[in-house]
């Protein structure tokens, strides 16, 4: 009668983990680059926000995203490891490292600097591949990118190396400071600042393909942004990305636990470490074994509910390592029971963005702080599965 690959029930029974909904992640893809104007890279870096990296990518893959975005080779590599022959842009690397691997497996790779740009012409020469890399301007971030006053020099240094035949300056790219704020305006300036570096390296000789500068946020609000290709992290997974506003994003993740141990304290009775919580009156306590090493933030204590049995309860006391305490009042509660701390909502389960709230923080570090002792379970793959390159080379 049940479906258990789609009613999200673990099959074991009670336990603790982590339920990626990869069914979430198609419709928020589909949505997404039904916005976008032109192609959309899937940004899955960090263990693709915590929901599992490949898992992720695949979905994406097969759902409207023609190109991943990471961070590091290493992450990169291991798409390919996995099987995905997709685009993949890598964007955080120290200037020397050696970028070998990465390019013998076609990954592209982000330049911000004259050395990066020369510590990949090296490993391009030392490899024999040409290198495919976007050159990244800083238009406000003030973060990774070249400043604009280094931008020439940048730009000149590819050109040569180019007509060396050691790479290829595919794409031209920034990142915006204020993309979930759309009427902020620093938005418009940060895009006539990328429109002075993309016209300067036309000039200069490059001919890129791809210029890219949005991302999940300006993916929905900022239309304009929009260039080539956007890149969208947090969207995929289900967070409504521009505040005030929402588009129909659905939350992937839901994290669940279970009731290990109840009992009946009296009125005045401290709770967890340093008795910040003390009970009101008589009521029914519940421990949940999840902490903050698996990524219930500590600082969100005195503020947090989680949902157990159908109703919202309120942590009480300090979140510890591994565990904490719930005060569930006069509620029927039982060794087993259920306990989710954050779902997609639908049921009143809290979400990611309350959490988030909760704990001062944004929803990205809600997700990528799910720790790595919770095990991921993936449900309702779509059956169309990314079959590589071809999916998005018409
Ligand atoms: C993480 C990241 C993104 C994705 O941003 P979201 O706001 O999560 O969509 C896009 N571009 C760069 C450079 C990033 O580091």
């Amino acid at each position: 009668m049940t479906e258990p690959r789609d009613s999200g029930a673990s099959p074991q029974g009670p336990t603790t983990e982590a339920v990626v909904d990869l069914a979430a992640i198609a419709h928020n893809t589909e949505l997404l680059a039904g916005r976008a104007r032109g192609a959309l890279m899937a940004v899955v870096k960090a263990d693709g926000f915590g929901h599992g990296m490949v898992q992720v990518a695949r979905t994406a893959l097969a759902h409207g995203a023609s190109a991943l975005g990471v961070t590091s080779c290493a992450e990169a590599l291991e798409l390919r490891a996995a099987g995905i022959t997709a685009p993949v842009l890598s964007w955080l690397h120290a200037a020397h490292e050696d970028f070998g691997p990465a390019l013998r497996a076609g990954i592209e790779l982000s330049a911000s600097s004259s050395e990066h740009l020369a510590g990949i012409a090296a490993s391009a020469e030392r490899t024999g591949a040409v290198a495919s890399v976007h050159l990244k301007a800083d238009t406000g971030l003030s973060r990774n990118g070249a400043a604009m006053h280094d931008w020439p020099e940048l730009v000149a240094g590819a050109r040569g190396f180019e007509e060396r035949g050691l790479l290829s300056v595919t794409g031209l790219w920034s990142h915006l400071t204020h993309a979930d704020q759309p009427r902020h305006p620093g938005t418009a300036v940060q895009m006539r600042v990328f429109d002075q570096a993309v016209a300067h390296a036309r000039e200069a000789g490059l001919r890129p393909m791809l210029c890219h500068l949005a991302n999940s946020a300006a993916t929905l609000a900022l239309p304009g942004s929009h260039y080539d290709l956007v890149r969208v992290g947090i969207g995929l997974y289900g967070v409504e990305p521009v505040r005030g506003e929402t588009f129909g994003l659905s939350p992937a993740m839901s994290l669940r636990s279970h009731v290990i141990n109840v009992k009946r304290v009296p009125g005045g009775t401290g709770v967890s470490y340093g008795h910040d919580y003390t009970t009101g009156r008589d009521c029914t306590l519940a421990l949940v074994p999840l902490g903050y090493a698996d990524g219930v933030p500590r600082s969100a204590a005195g503020r947090a509910q989680v949902w157990i049995g159908g109703v919202r309860r309120p942590i009480a006391g300090r979140v510890a390592m591994d565990q904490f305490v719930v005060d569930v009042g006069e509620g029927e509660v039982g060794l087993g029971d259920e306990v989710v701390v954050l779902g997609n909502g639908a049921r009143g389960e809290p979400t990611v963005a309350e959490w988030a709230g909760w704990a001062g923080t944004n929803p990205h570090e809600i997700l990528t702080g799910i720790g790595g002792r919770v095990p991921r379970r993936h449900v309702r793959e779509s059956p169309v599965r990314a079959r590589g390159r071809e999916l998005f080379c018409a």
